[in-house]
């Protein structure tokens, strides 16, 4: 059984939340794209924690948590939040690296800061975590896998090749310090070193789990609105978001996966440059970034205020369909009960056209709001389990926004813990 834990918007959604409880009937959780560049905030009895590379089921002793071949993996990085994760009493987590995922490379991360630098006011508001200068390679075939760690010379004479356009562009675009082979090679050792015990090869490990009947979790990161090929391009991260990538990036037949969980946010936010049609200015952003998320929503990978907006329900009803929505998980409702009414975003005005349909950028840039007001619910519903136990507001909104996805809400998470869900029998 394979299921998808993907967003439906522009990532922060709280999908680390959903893989975390979900984990708990895992056996296997994958992260199958992306790289450092999102965080995962999870609160479980451990505490609270930022995870970045590490999937989130390392919570269980019961998981493997695999890094699939589709992700950047930043080897240090990922050693210093596992390393953490020991110092503070969680239990040493199963981990397996496919041996096929790309490295992100010390240069990857300078190329990005140089080139947010070099564009100035222009730029993508990059995390800087070499996201796109690691994709960018990966394509133009000039990557390192995992794998080539193994064998220097073959390694050496690679990045000797690779090295050659990157120091032309360092010595004449961005008037920076030039990359030494001997000093890579000296890095990719201690990345060699860190990795060695955990390399395998993952689609192998899948298939044999798959004819055993184990329970594989792949977790996404961002949402349908940052895919590069279906969202706001080039806004977008640089790969690819959607649970059908799962197959791709995890290495697995994409008709195994017959969950796809899309977790979808109660109001919206946004980080990074874009187009952001229901967002909110002022005070009435501050007040909901301040109340959002789990102690307000700023970035869990850089701190930076997260961009805010009411719902909106052409981008989620769009952000369901591309991911193929077969559940929704409708996340931070307990947020919203400070509102006496609350705006929802139900279509996009373009050139004076109303239309419900998810445009390309160009005219998604000169989208206008159209909005209705539905009532608030005016109470704190944290702690509830029962769908039927909400206030009855409450149970209007779900609804009428669920009538407007047109996908199943079959969970309601009213709190950061594990243990604020409330399902609902919908199917
Ligand atoms: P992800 O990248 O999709 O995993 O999302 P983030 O971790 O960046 O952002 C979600 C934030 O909301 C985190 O701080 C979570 O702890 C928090 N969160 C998740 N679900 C809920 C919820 O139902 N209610 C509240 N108040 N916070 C939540």
């Amino acid at each position: 059984m394979v299921k998808a834990v993907v967003g439906a918007n522009w990532g922060d959604e709280g999908k680390g939340k959903i893989t975390d409880m979900l984990s708990a009937q895992a056996d296997i959780v994958i992260r199958f794209q992306g790289g450092a560049n999102a965080g995962h905030t999870i609160v479980n009895n451990y505490g609270k924690f930022a995870l970045h590379t590490l999937p989130s089921g390392v919570f269980y002793d019961h998981t493997m948590s695999i890094i699939g071949n589709g992700v950047a993996l930043d080897i240090p990085g990922f050693f210093k939040e596992y390393g953490e994760l020991l110092s503070r009493g969680v239990p040493a987590p199963k981990i397996m690296i496919s041996d096929r995922a790309q490295i992100v490379m010390p240069y990857h991360r300078l190329f990005d800061q140089y080139e947010e630098e070099r564009l100035a006011g222009a730029s993508f508001g990059s995390t800087k975590s070499g996201i796109a200068p690691f994709y960018s390679d990966k394509y133009a075939k000039v990557g390192i896998q995992v794998s080539e760690l193994f064998d220097e010379p073959r390694l050496r004479e690679k990045l000797e090749r690779v090295i050659v356009t990157k120091n032309i562009l360092l010595e004449h675009l961005y008037h920076k310090p030039l990359l030494a082979v001997d000093e890579l090679m000296e890095t990719l050792k201690e990345y060699r070193e860190m990795a060695a015990p955990y390399v395998g090869d993952v689609s192998a490990y899948l298939d044999e789990a798959v004819r055993a009947g184990k329970n594989i979790l792949l977790e996404g990161q961002l949402g349908s609105l940052k895919d590069p090929d279906h969202g706001i391009y080039p806004m977008v991260t640089s790969s690819s978001t959607l649970a059908g990538f799962g197959a791709v990036g995890a290495g697995l037949p994409p008709y195994l996966i017959k969950d796809v969980i899309v977790v979808c946010k109660a109001y919206s936010s946004a980080v990074g440059a874009g187009a952001f049609v229901s967002e909110i200015f002022g005070d009435e952003a501050a007040e909901l970034r301040n109340r959002g998320g789990d102690g307000g929503e700023y970035g869990a990978t850089t701190g930076r205020p997260r961009r805010m907006g009411w719902f909106d329900c052409v981008a989620s009803r769009y952000g369901c369909r591309i991911q193929g929505a077969t559940d929704v998980a409708f996340t931070v409702l307990d947020v919203l009960g400070y509102l006496d009414e609350i705006p929802v975003c139900v279509a996009y005005d373009i050139d004076g056209e109303i239309t419900g349909d998810f445009p390309v950028t160009a005219r998604l840039e000169r989208a206008k709001p159209v909005w209705k007001t539905l009532p608030g619910w005016k109470t704190d519903i944290r702690g509830i389990k029962e769908y039927e136990k909400l206030p009855k507001e409450c149970r209007d909104y779900i609804e009428f926004i669920e009538a407007e996805l047109g996908y199943p809400i079959t969970m309601v998470s009213n709190g950061p813990g594990r243990d604020d869900i409330i399902y609902r029998k919908v199917k």
